[in-house]
């Protein structure tokens, strides 16, 4: 029996543009999984072995969860999912001796991981995707290459990121348009009174904030009515 809690085998169905924006961090996932399967060739060719384990790291809610899921679902892998309290990588692969309480637990859990990564070798096509928001208290023997090869930084979503995040997620939402029926004589007119309302908060604010905007759209009636419209059927 596994000391792992909760193994589970799920068809996640999350798309690489269901993420938005952390290009790089994607890239980095693709080529390692991706290559190996499409060009096995180039591999053989300079002897070199796909990497074994990708290990992502960083704050909670950046989307190492999300990047595993569309890996699974674009790469048409199946996603052997270890979870549960105790089993997210960082419960259990903290350095041994590190958790006076549980250390032998977790010790144990640890081992079978790395017995399990070492094993891996055999098999092709096998790859352990892990997770964790507290890289420092690793065991560094997981993070030894031939275990855990990849390892990368999820950051929180820059400007762009952000931007793509809100376009994903307004596109798949039922949104009413707060301009709709504007004009554009009016849409800009919404940004100079946004611009305004933020000046007048604080004369020496430097960016205007949705706050701003919804503000401003009371603010600025749109004159087009639906007989204007209607004139021009
Ligand atoms: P934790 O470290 O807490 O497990 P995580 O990094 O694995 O967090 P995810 O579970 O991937 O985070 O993200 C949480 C949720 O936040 C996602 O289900 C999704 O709704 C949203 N989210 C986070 N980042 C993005 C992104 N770049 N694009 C779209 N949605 C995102």
């Amino acid at each position: 029996p596994s000391s792992m809690r909760e193994v589970s085998l799920e068809v996640p169905n999350v798309r690489w543009s269901d993420i938005g924006g952390q290009e790089d961090v994607k890239a980095r996932i693709r080529e390692a999984v991706e290559w190996p399967l499409k060009h096995p060739e180039a591999f053989e060719r300079f002897k070199i072995r796909p990497p074994k384990g990708i290990l992502m790291y960083g704050p909670p809610g950046c989307s190492k969860t999300l990047m595993a899921k569309a890996l699974a679902t674009e790469a048409g892998l199946n996603f052997l999912a270890v979870k549960g309290p105790e089993d997210e990588i960082d419960a259990i692969a903290v350095r041994r001796g590190n958790d006076a309480g549980s250390s032998s637990v977790s010790d144990r859990v640890l081992s079978q991981l790395l017995n399990e990564m070492d094993g891996i070798e055999a098999l092709v096509n096998v790859t352990v995707i892990a997770a964790t928001n507290r890289p420092d208290i690793l065991d560094s023997a997981l993070l030894r290459p031939g275990r855990m090869d990849r390892i990368l930084y999820v950051s929180p979503p820059d400007y762009a990121s952000r931007l793509s995040i809100f376009k994903i997620k307004t596109l798949k939402m039922a949104c009413t348009d707060d301009t709709d029926g504007y004009s554009g004589a009016e849409v800009v007119s919404v940004c100079q009174e946004a611009a305004m309302m933020a000046i007048e908060e604080d004369e020496n604010i430097l960016t205007v904030s949705q706050r701003h905007f919804e503000a401003a759209i009371n603010q600025v009636t749109p004159r087009i009515t639906a007989e204007m419209i209607s004139f021009y059927d």
